[in-house]
């Protein structure tokens, strides 16, 4: 996981300051560690029974897209509220300051399908967890979680822990 390390640029102080931004367009540049990346969250799932991946907006898209390609499965996107044309149902999540919602079509998910969520990072947890009541709302069975980066003291896996979704990542940066 070095390789995989090292190829995320970290950006102090953004989007403002005290915000170290671990910026994954370096990897996703970098043909070797994104190949590895997909791999390394690609392996404890082979051989399970996963329906989707569903991606969350817009890291999760590009990540997502290859995680369900690459286990032959369909990919549902998670989008910020206001982006998808057909109906959609929707879930609000608290932010630092206010709120946000995101939201699938109505019909993304059949009753019963089992879903992988994907994203680049998580923080708080927030977004997931949002993701999670979604898809669960669907009718989902949610069979996990996975991230390239994980930062452990902002405490997201655990609250996904406390939804009964397991979380895992294949790096993780001390601080927020
Ligand atoms: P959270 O809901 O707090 O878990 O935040 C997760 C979402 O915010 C993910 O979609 C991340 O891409 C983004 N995010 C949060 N903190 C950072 C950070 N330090 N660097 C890069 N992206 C971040």
């Amino acid at each position: 996981m070095d390789h995989i390390k090292a190829a995320i640029r970290t950006i102090p102080d953004y989007p403002k300051p005290g915000i170290m931004f671990r910026d994954v367009t370096t990897l996703l540049g970098d043909a070797g560690a994104f190949r590895a990346a997909v791999d390394a969250m690609v392996f404890p799932h082979a051989g399970k029974k996963i329906d989707k991946v569903a991606g969350i907006e817009a890291r999760g898209f590009i990540l997502g897209g290859a995680v369900a390609h690459q286990l032959s499965v369909g990919f549902v996107p998670v989008r910020k509220k206001g982006k998808l044309p057909h109906k959609t149902i929707s879930q609000s999540y608290e932010l630092e300051y206010g709120v946000d919602e995101v939201e699938i079509h109505v019909d993304a998910i059949r009753p019963g399908e089992t879903v992988l969520i994907v994203d680049d990072l998580i923080a708080t947890g927030g977004t997931a967890e949002a993701a999670v009541k979604l898809l669960r709302a669907a009718g989902a069975e949610v069979v996990g979680a996975s991230f390239v980066i994980d930062l452990p003291d902002l405490g997201g896996a655990r609250r996904l822990e406390a939804r009964g979704v397991k979380a895992t990542s294949l790096v993780a940066f001390e601080g927020e």
